[in-house]
């Protein structure tokens, strides 16, 4: 799906999908600095009006801490605001960014001009989400999820780690309901189009990263050999 940008031959627009402690941001993170290009996180951008007070922020704070989901209106203007920005010109990868059909049939409207839309779907069994969420920690200053070998401060900006507010148990049990019902039929929204793939999320995360790369090589390959994606 999209047509290969005229100035922009080897773009590529990536989403990530899955549940919550899917290791989406994980992956986003790793193809962002492998492959040069923006990683969007949804979740990061309204954390950040959180933390900064702004409107949007103040709008969302309640719905986010209960696990719901955000209007898709103010969602689809973030995003649409974001891709606007020049480093996103040359493709993306999103995180958490569609989570309903309004957000992924906005999200084709978007991107129709800007080379193929690849969309990884990661799946792990819910029982290791929970465990998953329960014990992650994420940096208070720049949002970074916490490695295993971080202690008490983070990797990357020295921040100090501190549990998200919506990864408590009572708040993780609703926010996988909300992906069941929401978020997961986006995977028969895609499934059909030959720029999909499914992926085992439930391994060690380097092997998660080889098919990922995997799958973005192949999308690259038919996109530079025309096949219509
Ligand atoms: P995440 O960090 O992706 O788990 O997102 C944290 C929270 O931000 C979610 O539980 C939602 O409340 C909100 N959120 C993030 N992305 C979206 C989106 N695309 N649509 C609606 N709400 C979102």
């Amino acid at each position: 799906m999209g047509a290969l940008k005229a100035d922009c031959p080897g773009a590529i627009n990536v989403v990530m999908l899955g549940p919550p402690g899917a290791g989406k941001g994980t992956q986003a993170e790793r193809l962002s600095r492998t492959r040069k290009l923006p990683k969007i996180s949804t979740g990061d951008i309204l954390r950040e009006a959180v933390q900064a007070g702004t409107s949007v922020g103040r709008a969302a704070k309640e719905t986010m801490e209960a696990g719901n989901l955000i209007g898709d209106d103010i969602m689809i203007a973030i995003v649409q605001d974001r891709l606007d920005r020049p480093d996103a010109h040359c493709g993306f990868v999103l995180d958490g960014f569609p989570r309903t059909v309004v957000q992924a049939t906005a999200l084709d409207r978007m991107v129709a001009d800007s080379g193929p839309l690849v969309v990884l779907d990661m799946a792990v069994p819910e029982d290791v989400l929970v465990r998953r969420l329960a014990t992650r920690r994420i940096c208070s200053k720049c949002g970074a999820n916490a490695a295993p070998d971080w202690k008490t401060t983070c990797g990357k900006c020295g921040g100090a780690l501190v549990t998200r507010v919506d990864d408590g148990i009572e708040i993780v049990r609703e926010r996988l309901k909300v992906y069941l019902r929401q978020t997961k039929p986006l995977v028969e929204y895609y499934s059909a189009r030959p720029t999909f793939s499914s992926i085992d999320g439930n391994r060690p995360p380097d092997l998660v990263t080889a098919d990922v790369d995997a799958a973005l090589d192949a999308a690259k390959d038919a996109a530079g050999r025309g096949v219509a994606l």
